[in-house]
C-alpha cells in the first residue's frame, strides 16, 4: 500500500487583522519527497511553514503533517519533525558539540552527536564556541539541531539567505545527504537555483496565493518552457516561439550575429508568473 502523504495542506488560510498572509493555499508532499515553497519576499512562506510546525493557528483551511494536526500536536509528533528557522538562535558561549549534545538528550531515538556534527562538515569546529563560527558554519548547527533527532519531516526555512555561492553549495550537498536517507523535506527559499538543485517539486507562492505547483523542471506548464528563436535581419528583430527551433533557425537566411536559441528557465516563468503580483512595499 502506498504511504498516506507526509504533508497535507487544504485551503490554508492566515489573516493578520486586514491582511491575508497566505490564502487558501493546497499543497500536499509526498514521504521521501524534498518540495520548494519559492516566492519574494513577503509571499506567506513563513507563514504556512510555521502553522506546519504548529507554531501559528490558520484562519482557516486544514493541514496535517504526519497525520496530525499541528496545532493540536504534542511531544511525540513533535520529536518526529525537524525545524530549522530563518533566524539562528543558538546560546553561542557553548560550544558545537554541547549544543548538538544538548539537543541530543531531547530526542527519544537521537542521532550519534559526533556522527551529526561530521555530517554537517563541522567535525573541526566541534570544540569552538557557536558564537565564533562564521554565519554559514552557525546554520550547519542549526541544521544539526533540525536532523540530531532523526525527524520523518524536516522543515528549512531559508537556510541560505546570506551564504556565498561557495558555502551555498556545501551547504546543498548537507540537504542532499539528509533526502538521501529519506527525510520528507519542506524548503522555503526566494533563490531559483535552490529549488532547481534540490526539490522534487515546487510551489510558486506570492501575495499568499500559490501560482503554480509542479515537478520543478514543469512547473508553469509544457508552454512556459516553449523555446524561443531570436535574431535580427533586414527585416528587424524576430522573436519566435517554437517547439521545433532547429526548423526555423535553418529557413533563416546568411548568419545573424545575435541568432539565439533560449529554453525559458525557471526563472523566466517565476517571473513572469509573480510579474503581476504586488511586491510587499507596495502592497503595505
Ligand atoms: P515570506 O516568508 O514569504 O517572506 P511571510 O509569511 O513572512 O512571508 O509574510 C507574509 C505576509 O504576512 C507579509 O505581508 C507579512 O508582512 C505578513 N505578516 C507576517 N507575520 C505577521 C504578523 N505576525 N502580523 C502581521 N502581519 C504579518
Amino acid at each position: 500500500m502506498e504511504q498516506a502523504p507526509a504533508v497535507v495542506v487544504d485551503r490554508l488560510t492566515k489573516r493578520y487583522g486586514a491582511r491575508t498572509a497566505v490564502d487558501g493555499v493546497s499543497f500536499e508532499i509526498a514521504r521521501g519527497e524534498t518540495f520548494a515553497l519559492l516566492g519574494p519576499n513577503g509571499a506567506g512562506k513563513s507563514t504556512t511553514v510555521e502553522m506546519l510546525e504548529g507554531f501559528r493557528t490558520p484562519t482557516s483551511g486544514t493541514a496535517s503533517v504526519l497525520g496530525v494536526d499541528p496545532a493540536r500536536a504534542d511531544r511525540a509528533w513533535r520529536s518526529r519533525i525537524g525545524v530549522v528557522l530563518q533566524t539562528t538562535g543558538q546560546a553561542g558561549a557553548l560550544t558545537v558539540r554541547e549544543v548538538v549534545a544538548h539537543f541530543a538528550r531531547i530526542f527519544p531515538d537521537a542521532r550519534d552527536v559526533d556522527e551529526t556534527i561530521e555530517a554537517v562538515g563541522l567535525t573541526e569546529h566541534a570544540g569552538r564556541r557557536v558564537a565564533k563560527l562564521s554565519g554559514g558554519q552557525q546554520r550547519r548547527v542549526d541544521v544539526a539541531l533540525g536532523i540530531i533527532g532523526r525527524p520523518e519531516v524536516l522543515f528549512l526555512d531559508e537556510p541560505t539567505t546570506g551564504f556565498d555561492p561557495q558555502a551555498r553549495r556545501a551547504f546543498w550537498d548537507l540537504i542532499r545527504g539528509v533526502a538521501a536517507d529519506g527525510t520528507t523535506i519542506l524548503l522555503t527559499t526566494h533563490y531559483l537555483e535552490e529549488a532547481e538543485q534540490l526539490a522534487d517539486r515546487a510551489g510558486i507562492i506570492a501575495g499568499g496565493r500559490l501560482l503554480a505547483l509542479d515537478a520543478v523542471a514543469r512547473i508553469g506548464g509544457a508552454a512556459a518552457r516553449t523555446p524561443i528563436v531570436r535574431w535580427t535581419d533586414a527585416g528587424g528583430r524576430h522573436e519566435v516561439r517554437t517547439d521545433e527551433p532547429a526548423a526555423v533557425v535553418r529557413a533563416i537566411a546568411g548568419e545573424p550575429a545575435d541568432l539565439e536559441v533560449v529554453r525559458p528557465s525557471l526563472e523566466d516563468v517565476y517571473l513572469s508568473l509573480i510579474a503581476d503580483t504586488e511586491p510587499e512595499e507596495a502592497a503595505a
